[in-house]
Formats: C-alpha cells, sequence, structure tokens
C-alpha cells in the first residue's frame, strides 16, 4: 500500500504539514473488511492487528504517506467561523481502490493540530463506534457516504463530561473538501487560492468538466446536484444529519461527520435529536432549506471565479441558487411518490396522494419504515390483511387506483418501492446498546452483528427481525451529541 497526496501540492496556506500524536496502547476494535478489500489493503498486514492499529491509530507512517490537517471555515448553527480546520483529523494520503477510484484515508482523533483552538485533538470510543456503524449503515443504503475503515482504541482516555475510552477511527472518503474550504479562502479575498482550489475540487472529483468553457458555474450546479441528492437520499430513509453546518457539507456530496446524526421512528418534520440544537435548525423537515441555504453560501464563494466583473458574478451565482428551492420540492415529491411505486412524471396529483398519506403518518405518530415497508408488502400476491390497518381504508383505495390508473402493476410497483424503502434501519435504540456494549467490553462481535444487518437493509435476512422493532418510547427521551 502506497499513498500519495494530491493535496500537499497545493499551497502551504491549503493545510498544515504535522504528523499524528502518537497514543500509548493502540488495539484494533473494528476493522471494516470488505472495505479493507476495496481499497486493496495488504492482507498480510490485515491479519496483524498490532501492525494495523500503529498504522490506524497514527504511531507509525504507512508508506508515501504525508500527513496534512486540511484548512477550512465554516457556518456553525448560521453563524461564521473564520476559521475551523481540522483540529482533530490528519489527512493520511489517497490511494486507488481496485475500481480504479481515488480514495482519501484520514485519521480522526490523532491528536493537535494548529486548527485545535481549544480541543484535545482526541475522540471518545463511543463516537467512533457510532461513525462506524451509521456511515457503513448509510453505505448499505445506497447513500453517498464516507466510511470508517478501522476504529482503534488508544489506551488512553479523553476528558469530556467525564473520562472516556479515547480512539482513533480512520475515515474513508472521495475527498473531504466541504463548502467551508472555499469559505476559508474567499473571507480572505484569496482569489488565487479559490481558483487553484476549484480547479483542484474539478479534477479530483468532477474531471468531465475540466474543458468547460464555463467550468466553476459547472463546479457549483454539480455540487448542488449531488447534495440535492444525497439530501432526498437522507429524507428517503429518514436520516437527520444533525450537524449540517457548511464545513460539515462534502463537495464531491458524500455525507460525513455522524457526531449527533439519528434516525427518526415516528413521521415528524420537526423530529430533532442533537442536544446542542435547540432551535431545530437541523430538524428531519428542514434538511431541504438548509441545503439550499449551504449551496448559497458556497456559490458566494465563487463569486470572483464565474466573471471578471463582481456584480456579473454575484447576479450569476444567484439565478444559480434562485431555482434550488423549487428543484428541491420537485426532488422531494418525486423520491415520495417513488416511496410509493408511483413513477415519476405526474407530480401534481400523487402530491395530494403522498400529502395525505404524510399528515396521516404524523397525526397517527406512525413509524417512517415500518409504514413503507408495510405499503411494500401489500403489494405481494396474498398480502397479511392487517398490514395497512394503521391508514385510511378511503386512502388506500385510492393509492391502488392511483397505480392502476399510472398503469403500474403490483408487482412492478412492489419492486421498485423495495428499493425505496429499508426494511431496516439503524435504530437509534440498537446503535446506543451496540455502542455502549463494545465500549464497555471491546467485544466487536455485537457491532459486526449489527452490521451485517445494515449491509443489506432492504432485504429480509436470517437476524432482520432482531433490529426492525421501533423505540418502545418512540424515542423521546432520545438526545445525541457532538462527538466533541
Ligand atoms: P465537528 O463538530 O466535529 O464538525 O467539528 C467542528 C470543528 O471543531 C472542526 O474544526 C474540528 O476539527 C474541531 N474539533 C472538534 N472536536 C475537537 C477536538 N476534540 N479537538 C480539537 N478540535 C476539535
Ligand atoms: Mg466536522
Amino acid at each position: 500500500m502506497q499513498l500519495t497526496n494530491s493535496y500537499a501540492d497545493l499551497p502551504p496556506r491549503f493545510y498544515q504539514r504535522i504528523a499524528p500524536t502518537p497514543v500509548r496502547d493502540p488495539q484494533t476494535l473494528l476493522l471494516n473488511e470488505p472495505l479493507a478489500r476495496e481499497l486493496g489493503l495488504d492482507p498480510e498486514l490485515l491479519a496483524q492487528p498490532d501492525r494495523l492499529a500503529a498504522y490506524f491509530a497514527g504511531n507509525e507512517t504507512l508508506p508515501g504517506s504525508q500527513p496534512l490537517a486540511l484548512a477550512y471555515a465554516g457556518h456553525q448553527f448560521g453563524g461564521f467561523s473564520p476559521q475551523l480546520g481540522d483540529g482533530r483529523a490528519h489527512l493520511l494520503g489517497e490511494l486507488l481502490d481496485r475500481d480504479g477510484a481515488r480514495r482519501e484515508l484520514q485519521l480522526k482523533g490523532s491528536g493537535r493540530t494548529a486548527f485545535s483552538r481549544g480541543g484535545d485533538g482526541r475522540c471518545a470510543l463511543g463516537p467512533a463506534i457510532r461513525e462506524f456503524v451509521m456511515s457503513e449503515a448509510m453505505y448499505g443504503l445506497n447513500i453517498a457516504t464516507t466510511r470508517s475503515l478501522v476504529v482503534v482504541s488508544t489506551g488512553e482516555p479523553v476528558f469530556r463530561e467525564t473520562a472516556l475510552p479515547g480512539a482513533v477511527v480512520t475515515r474513508v472518503a472521495r475527498s473531504h473538501l466541504r463548502v467551508g474550504t472555499f469559505q476559508y479562502f474567499a473571507v480572505r479575498r484569496d482569489v488565487d487560492a479559490l481558483r487553484r482550489l476549484a480547479d483542484y475540487a474539478i479534477e479530483r472529483l468532477y474531471p468531465e468538466l475540466r474543458d468547460g468553457t464555463d467550468r466553476y458555474m459547472a463546479l457549483l450546479e454539480a455540487v448542488i446536484a449531488a447534495q440535492l441528492e444525497l439530501v432526498m437520499d437522507w429524507m428517503r430513509v429518514g436520516f437527520i444529519h444533525g450537524v449540517m453546518n457548511t464545513d460539515n457539507t462534502t463537495i464531491s456530496g458524500e455525507t460525513i461527520d455522524f457526531g449527533p446524526c439519528a434516525m427518526m421512528s415516528a413521521y415528524d418534520p420537526k423530529a430533532v435529536f442533537s442536544s446542542i440544537d435547540r432551535m431545530g435548525r437541523y430538524a428531519f423537515g428542514n434538511q431541504p432549506a438548509i441545503i439550499a441555504w449551504n449551496m448559497a453560501r458556497l456559490a458566494e464563494t465563487l463569486v470572483p471565479l464565474l466573471d471578471d466583473d463582481e456584480d456579473r458574478g454575484l447576479e450569476r451565482a444567484q439565478q444559480c441558487i434562485a431555482g434550488v428551492p423549487e428543484r428541491l420540492d420537485d426532488a422531494w415529491h418525486t423520491m415520495m411518490a417513488r416511496k410509493l411505486g408511483l413513477p415519476d412524471g405526474e407530480a401534481e396529483e400523487d402530491r395530494v396522494l403522498t400529502g395525505a398519506l404524510l399528515t396521516r403518518m404524523h397525526s397517527e405518530q406512525l413509524d417512517y419504515t415500518i409504514t413503507f415497508d408495510r405499503l411494500t408488502r401489500a403489494l405481494a400476491p396474498d398480502p397479511e390483511p392487517t398490514l395497512l390497518a394503521a391508514l385510511e381504508p378511503r386512502w388506500v383505495e385510492s393509492w391502488r387506483a392511483r397505480l392502476a390508473a399510472r398503469g403500474v402493476e403490483p408487482a412492478r410497483a412492489r419492486e421498485a418501492m423495495r428499493r425505496q424503502n429499508p426494511v431496516v434501519i439503524p435504530r437509534n435504540h440498537h446503535v446506543e446498546a451496540v455502542i455502549e456494549y463494545t465500549t464497555r467490553t471491546g467485544d466487536p462481535s455485537r457491532a459486526q452483528a449489527l452490521l451485517e444487518v445494515l449491509r443489506d437493509p432492504y432485504t429480509v435476512g436470517a437476524a432482520t427481525a432482531e433490529y426492525q422493532d421501533p423505540p418502545e418510547d418512540g424515542d423521546r427521551d432520545y438526545v445525541t451529541f457532538c462527538g466533541t
């Protein structure tokens, strides 16, 4: 395994060159074997937990690695911080996976950097396990996401409200560029850096735009398209990111940072679980509006690249952003129609149908995943008669009539719906139980058992039923915390 690091070719003001801080007693706790194979990691290395732990704790340097802490800024809960950056992460480098795709390896929890501000540069074990499980669940759900390769426990405590065991998690991403990376240079009026950053992003993530005449506008549009698709995928499965700050919004369109994320159980647009989100800014139903806002922040940074004339550049950015809310609204309705087996294209009438269903689900506090799973199963040749008992019979009739009117056979609708509607999601209480158990015992078996189910969430397997139950208390008292 030989790493390269194309980011290190960018000017020094893009990052700090800094090695991870070694830890006392690194132990491999979780290894993502399918991902390790995808990345083509040396099987000999994988068979040696000690060496693996030393590399992925940052105690030893992987061949070719040039560790960097990346500079970025960001809007956090709407307020702008001109300087955030990797305060507890090190980009180790890139490698080509077995499909020839470039993937970045980053350690998180690997020590202080120039961007740490007051932080200790460390990560507690619980949040590291959470990132590992949740990112793999998202991948299983077919949602663009960063992934986790290894969780190494450090043998050192980290001090939060109490002393907690420490960990380093290795994150794998197509790219760690964020909206906040562009903001970092925009706020410094460093147009040269912005241009280099935009060119780098195009080269790495959207090479098909390389030779276009208007490539910075094309980049903006490509990021918007990727983020719209991503957020609609979150909405499709009930994922609440929890901290959609612009520094946690990728240029690649991958899900990143699983700190206070949660899954919605009962359908509720206002669902929010993060302890720090008191205003509900990042509530489930707000996520489309927030991504529109974050894309506007990205557009602003690109103004100097969109036209030599600043006013004209601003006008072009605004034109591009102006269409986003309507596109989001269309995308939301298309996504919902697909969850009901309805083909794209006749939005108006389908909207009435999905609207009525969601109103019912909200007022009856029906579980999002279970309801759509039941609707899917209701189209089987011989369904259980009580499957849709929670829904209004008249609504069910009009749904079936709508499918018939659109010429969709139930069997075909069911197949299409199955691809949209998971049978199992990483339910908060199961994820918490696994984190608690794994942290306490150091035994990875329960995490692996959960992951085996979550890697195939559209299929009922032998153990699926163990993880399908909704929370007994409807997650009423569930609270998530930022992994700081
Ligand atoms: P996050 O909430 O994880 O997206 O982090 C926001 C910012 O805080 C980023 O710049 C992080 O690098 C930084 N940060 C979070 N936790 C720590 C920590 N324990 N030590 C240093 N920096 C941190
Ligand atoms: Mg972050």
